[in-house]
């Protein structure tokens, strides 16, 4: 069987572990020259650790990833707002909530899959399908026919552009970007083993640990248009490290991503031959930390699917029926709000129990 993946990112290259554990011959194009980094850190829910584990990386998922015992919450002027103990987590939820540096995660997988079989510098263009075929052509020239296409090409995906005509992006009302960096966990005055969130309705920033002495850290503001705006807003927390934070942070290091609300979820993901998954397949916002959790399900989901059946079509099906109807779920969760912001629903690790695990796990 041979697998031809476009996009190799956290869903490109998990899919890929999984597909050639079964030893399908599996191909991944991706279009940067190298291993990408953007997103500078991560937070990890069991969930995540879980699909992982089941795609056999469990020691090296462990071994890059820093244990979260708690989520603390505290307002503008370090008044204590909430403390969610998830210490126990590995034993209830059978992973831990993790902080990780991304690139560390994306290096891990594209270890385990071989960084042989990634070929870089091959953006995706166009999508033909061929009946038991399909075919893929890149910008380069090249061109590649698989037994099966998987579109993982992330949020923007021109696969899924090709097969359905795309989604509507609409900036988000409330946060319309967000603003994140890493630095030294030693220059930032906070718990090591816990997420650290500093809340207003206007705005918020967060800090997580991420392994080998960094922290990453990330927020967004009601209104703010630009960097200076973000920055601006935190200059009267004092009584937080805030202000020092964003000082110290070479400003260069700060990646600015615009939020949207998706429009035209569902949609089919499997056609003919080719199919989606990851942000390709269920674009979200980030206010759940959902989006890289329901990735690595996928890719655990498209494995167990097809070592079941040697009828691929089948497969392909069972996969979209498993994982679609759950991933449209998390994408409207996600959609609902973010705490103290839009609609001030609860802490997102109180989320993540009553909306994930108990109605999505
Ligand atoms: C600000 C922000 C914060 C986030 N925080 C979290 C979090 O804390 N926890 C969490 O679980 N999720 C988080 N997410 C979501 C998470 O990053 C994604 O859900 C996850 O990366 C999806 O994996 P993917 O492989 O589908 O897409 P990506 O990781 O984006 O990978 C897609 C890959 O496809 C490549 N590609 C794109 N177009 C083409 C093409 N035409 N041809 C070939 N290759 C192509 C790209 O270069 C990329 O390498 C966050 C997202 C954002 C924007």
């Amino acid at each position: 069987m041979r697998v031809g993946i476009c996009g190799g990112g956290l869903g490109g290259l998990s899919a890929a572990i999984g597909l050639a554990s079964l030893g399908f011959d599996v191909e991944v194009f991706e279009k940067s020259p190298t291993l990408r980094a953007t997103g500078a850190g991560l937070n990890l829910w069991p969930n995540a650790g879980r699909a992982l584990y089941g795609l056999g990386l469990r020691a090296q998922y462990d071994a890059i990833s820093v244990k979260l015992d708690r989520y603390l919450g505290y307002s503008s002027d370090g008044t204590p707002l909430f403390n969610n103990d998830t210490s126990n987590w590995p034993e209830t939820y059978g992973a831990p909530s993790v902080g990780v540096y991304r690139l560390a995660l994306s290096t891990m997988l594209a270890d385990a899959f071989g960084r042989d079989k990634i070929k870089f510098g091959h953006e995706v263009q166009s999508i033909e399908d061929k009946g038991d075929k399909a075919v893929c052509h890149f910008t380069n020239g090249a061109s590649y026919e698989g037994d099966v296409i998987i579109g993982a090409d992330g949020i923007y995906s021109v696969i899924r552009e090709k097969l359905i005509g795309g989604v509507n992006f609409r900036p988000n009302d409330h946060h319309a970007f967000r603003w994140r960096a890493v630095i030294d966990l030693k220059d930032v005055d906070v718990d090591p083993a816990a997420q650290t969130g500093f809340y207003t309705s206007g705005g918020w920033l967060s800090v997580i640990p991420i392994g080998n002495g960094k922290a990453y850290w990330f927020g967004s503001v009601s209104g703010a248009k630009s960097l200076d705006d973000f920055i601006a807003f935190f200059s009267t927390w004092t009584n937080t490290h805030i202000p020092r934070t964003l000082r110290i942070t070479p400003r260069d290091t700060i990646v600015e991503s615009p939020l949207f609300d998706v429009d035209g979820v569902p949609y089919k993901w499997t056609h003919g031959r080719v199919t989606l998954l990851g942000d390709a397949a269920h674009p979200m916002m980030p206010d759940m930390a959902q989006g890289a959790s329901q990735t690595f399900i996928d890719a655990l989901a498209l494995r167990d699917a097809c070592a079941k059946t040697k009828d691929i079509d089948q497969a392909l099906h069972d996969y979209e029926a498993e994982r679609r109807p759950a991933a449209n779920y998390v994408v409207k969760c996600s959609q609902r709000g973010s705490f103290l912001g839009r609609n001030n629903v609860s802490p997102v690790a109180v989320r993540y129990v009553q909306e994930i695990e108990t109605q999505a796990a």
